[in-house]
């Protein structure tokens, strides 16, 4: 049936009809909001570059945490600001690091609220890189301490001694409250060493939410201005994927949930709504996007200089990852949004 006894425009006559036909809906319940903490007491600093992100001390994540439950908003994820940085990322596996301290602080005041823990060294490490950097020498952790690498020297991140700190730092985290383990490393074998560390401290019922393809991206320079995580020297390329590969990202996804991934997500969102709608065709999983700082920055940015109208673009820039397959959606504009659905 052709025009014109077929008009699509039919059902698109008013507010009413165009509800009752829609075919992707949000709802706070598929949101899950980042949080940044940072020491101190009382602190609210607005990251310059992420306007309406702050950096949290405990306290003020607690309230944020309590506002965010409030609003149907079923999770958090939390991101670390250390006091101290150093070679083997020490405020990443502390029992007394600030993620393990907000999570604990968070659990008393808000139980039901789930704390995701994102789990990566970059924010820790001096040298800002999500793994054990070494200029030579083999590849274990002792050596990687003795011989920190400089500014300009030929360098390696060392994938298997840094699946040990990994380990170590998801353990820390679920003792800490942490009800869900995210790692966002990129490091080959990640989920499977967590699992294994996790199930032998007796943790069995923590689920691993993966990054499980993470894609090098210019969209994240705001993050690391919120996270005070850039890297001091190269990029991140040899560890997150190239921009150009979908087949990989499959097979990135493929091994985390041969590893043991209870769910998995693809990082950023906007720019690889196709891999997010190739992930939903071919796994089974609860798949997540995370609507990186970039995209985030770039609505903001848009939206004061009266280019385009804030909150229709924020809602329809969710709808569009929602539609192209992501269930759960980590986004900055997780309370707003759910204000507004
Ligand atoms: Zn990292």
């Amino acid at each position: 049936m052709t025009f014109p006894t077929t008009r699509l425009r039919r059902l698109r006559q008013t507010e009413q009809l165009r509800s009752l036909v829609r075919e992707t809906r949000l709802t706070p319940e598929a949101f899950v909001y980042p949080l940044f903490v940072c020491p101190g007491e009382g602190v609210r600093k607005e990251v310059r570059s992420m306007p309406g992100v702050f950096n949290l001390s405990v306290d003020e994540a607690v309230k944020e945490a309590a506002e965010t439950y409030s609003l149907g908003v079923p999770a958090v994820i939390l991101f670390g600001l250390p006091e101290k940085k150093d070679e083997v990322a020490t405020g990443a596996w502390a029992d007394d690091g600030i993620v393990q301290q907000a999570a604990r602080a968070i659990k008393r005041e808000v139980p039901k609220l789930l704390i995701m823990g994102d789990v990566c060294l970059c924010e820790y490490m001096s040298h800002g890189h999500c793994g054990i950097v070494r200029a030579a020498g083999p590849q274990s952790l002792g050596a990687a301490v003795a011989a920190p690498p400089g500014v300009g020297t030929e360098y390696e991140i060392v994938n298997d001694a840094t699946l040990e700190l990994l380990a170590r730092t998801s353990v820390s985290l679920a003792r800490a409250g942490v009800d869900i383990i995210a790692p966002s490393d990129m490091m080959d074998g990640r989920v499977g060493a967590i699992r294994r560390a996790l199930d032998a401290a007796g943790l069995i019922n923590t689920p691993i939410l993966s990054y499980a393809a993470k894609f090098a991206s210019g969209f994240y320079g705001p993050f690391r201005e919120a996270a005070d995580s850039a890297p001091q020297f190269g990029d991140r390329r040899s560890y997150q994927m190239d921009g150009g590969n979908l087949r990989e990202a499959m097979r990135e996804i493929a091994l985390d949930v041969e590893e043991g991934a209870d769910m998995v997500m693809v990082k950023p969102a906007m720019p690889y709504l196709d891999v997010i709608a190739a992930a939903r065709e071919r796994f089974d999983l609860p798949l997540a996007a995370y609507q990186v700082s970039g995209e985030y920055a770039m609505i903001e940015a848009a939206a004061r200089n009266g280019w385009i109208e804030r909150e229709r673009v924020i809602m329809e820039s969710l709808t569009s990852i929602r539609r192209a397959g992501a269930g759960i959606i980590l986004t900055y504009y997780a309370k707003e949004a759910a204000r507004l659905v």
